[in-house]
Formats: structure tokens, C-alpha cells, sequence
């Protein structure tokens, strides 16, 4: 009874996250919530989470979930990385933050028990500011010049992208050799792993990639 009577608690999403989430809907109108969220489930409430009202400040809730299917998850993370309101993200096991103690943003990972990979979650930060600025989040202005990814950032990306699938890959591989007693297994796998991962081959990547930002970032006249 009584956890029916907390649960029954009024609670807000803060300013900032409505603001966030609505300008989300127009962008994508026909989107998947599915994996959508803002207050905490039961097992949030349990620990120390974003999602759980804060009842000493009104019931204000200061993270929401977004689901992945239906929107285009580069742009949002591009929309709220680095923004002053935000404290961190975390996507795909991996969690970039404001504030943490490498170098603000850089995605490190994340090995939370969810892995995050159905939804983006984005943490603000506990300040006034953060909770009620209701400017913006996707910014109109293509990037260019000093925020034009360069072709290196862009192989670096591709490289964290292709990592851990080429890590399964290779695990697989030396199961599969554990299974069978097939080196074969194994050095094909080796010599597939070093085929992909060329200097050539990331530069080749990234040079198409960045052909493709640029083009798709030209301002039509
Ligand atoms: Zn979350």
C-alpha cells in the first residue's frame, strides 16, 4: 500500500526534457515510443537514477529514453551532445558526459546492466537553468568549417563502429576452432580481421564518408 501511494505521487518532466521531446515528435511524427520513458520504473526507484522524481524539488524527473526506431540517432546525439543543458548520454554501451574525467564528451564505455542499444537516455544536469531552458535543442545551422568532422575523426569513428563487431567476430572464430579442432577457422578469421582493418581500407572509408557529410551538408541553393 504504501509503495502504491508513492507510486501515485505527482511528478514532472523537467522544462528542458518536454521541450527536447517535442521538438523530437515533429521532427520524426511517426516514430517508435516503444522504448520511450521518463519516470522510473520500480526497478529505477530502487537506485540511483535520473528517472526517479525528485520529491525534495517538486517531483521534477531530469532524464528521459528515447527510442531508437523511427528517428535518426546521429542527429539527436548530435543535437545533445555538448549542450549546456546536458549532463550525459548514453548509447549503445557507451556514455558520453559533461563531465567526466577524460575529456568532456568523448564516448567511453558503458557497461550498465541495459545496454542501452533499443534507447538513447539523456541525463540534464541538476541546475535551474538546465531544468527550465526550454531554448533549441536541434540546431538549424548545417556544420561547417572548425565543426566539419575531418576525414581522421571520421575514420576514428568508423573504427569504433567496426571494433567490437570484428572482437565477436573473432571470438566466434576461436570457438568455432575450439569446437571443431579447425586452426583453419582461426587464421581465416585473422587474416579477414587484417583485411578489413587496413590503414587503406579506414582511409578509403572515411574519405567516402566525409564526401557524403559534405555533400549532404552543402546548403541547396
Ligand atoms: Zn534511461
Amino acid at each position: 500500500v504504501k509503495e502504491n501511494l508513492m507510486a501515485e505521487r505527482p511528478w514532472y518532466l523537467a522544462e528542458s526534457l518536454a521541450a527536447l521531446r517535442t521538438e523530437i515528435n515533429r521532427r520524426w511524427p511517426n516514430r517508435d515510443k516503444d522504448s520511450d520513458g521518463a519516470k522510473g520504473d520500480p526497478a529505477h526507484a530502487a537506485r540511483q537514477s535520473d528517472h526517479n522524481p525528485d520529491y525534495d524539488r517538486s517531483g521534477i524527473v531530469r532524464a528521459i529514453d528515447v527510442d531508437k526506431d523511427g528517428i535518426n540517432v546521429t542527429q539527436l546525439l548530435a543535437a545533445v551532445i555538448r549542450d549546456p543543458r546536458v549532463a550525459y548520454v548514453i548509447w549503445n554501451r557507451r556514455i558520453a558526459s559533461a563531465t567526466d574525467d577524460g575529456t568532456p564528451w568523448d564516448w567511453e564505455p558503458y557497461d550498465g546492466e541495459n545496454p542501452h542499444d533499443k534507447h538513447i537516455h539523456i541525463s540534464i544536469k541538476h541546475t535551474r537553468a538546465a531544468e527550465t531552458n526550454t531554448a533549441t535543442w536541434f540546431k538549424a545551422a548545417t556544420p561547417q568549417g572548425d565543426d566539419m568532422p575531418s576525414a581522421k575523426e571520421v575514420a576514428q569513428e568508423v573504427f569504433n563502429l567496426l571494433e567490437p563487431r570484428l572482437q565477436a567476430y573473432t571470438q566466434d572464430l576461436k570457438t568455432f576452432e575450439r569446437q571443431t579442432d579447425g586452426p583453419d577457422a582461426l587464421r581465416a578469421g585473422q587474416a579477414a580481421e587484417a583485411e578489413i582493418l587496413t590503414p587503406e581500407n579506414i582511409d578509403r572509408i572515411a574519405t567516402a564518408v566525409a564526401a557524403k557529410i559534405a555533400k549532404a551538408t552543402t546548403p541547396k541553393a
